[in-house]
């Protein structure tokens, strides 16, 4: 069982005086259902999400993700003053990797010229080969051309 979004919150707050004298600005948190990572910190919508499939493998970790996204809040890379902050509050950096959170690719696009195979997540609008195009501008000649989609939602 993953604790309630106002757990969630109340976590926050709790680590928040713990850790940063109360110090950080409140931001929204969710759970999110599709993203397959940890957690993610949107600067922008000032909003934690912690993802639900991950902590649903490892509940143990909302709170190590809890912490490292609240971090984010001040400092949005993983540089050294980061890391220097993971430890003092008593995270993890390293997300862990399970086989079901690994997603197979929506999309798998070709190269005309080389045949070479580009799988993604997302559509592409205008990608060509990075191969066969000079200097890695776009060039319509070798423009990926999509081979096979699954469905929205397959995992
Ligand atoms: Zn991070
Ligand atoms: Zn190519």
């Amino acid at each position: 069982m993953l604790p309630t979004v106002a757990e969630l919150y109340s976590r926050f707050r709790r680590f928040n005086h713990c850790f940063w004298d109360g110090r950080l600005p409140m931001v929204r948190i969710e759970y999110s259902n599709r993203m397959l990572a940890a957690g993610s910190y949107s600067p922008s919508e000032r909003l934690i999400r912690i993802g639900r499939k991950y902590h649903e493998i490892f509940p143990e970790d909302v709170d190590d993700t809890l912490k490292h996204e609240m971090i984010h809040i001040f400092n949005p890379t993983h540089n050294a003053d980061f890391k220097r902050e993971l430890k003092r509050v008593g995270s993890t950096l390293r997300a862990k990797c399970h086989p079901s959170l690994r997603r197979p690719p929506r999309y798998l696009y070709e190269c005309p010229g080389c045949r070479q195979e580009y799988p993604r997540q997302r559509r592409f609008r205008m990608a060509s080969c990075g191969t066969c195009s000079a200097n890695g501008r776009y060039d319509e000649r070798f423009k990926l051309q999509l081979k096979q989609s699954r469905p929205p939602g397959y995992q």
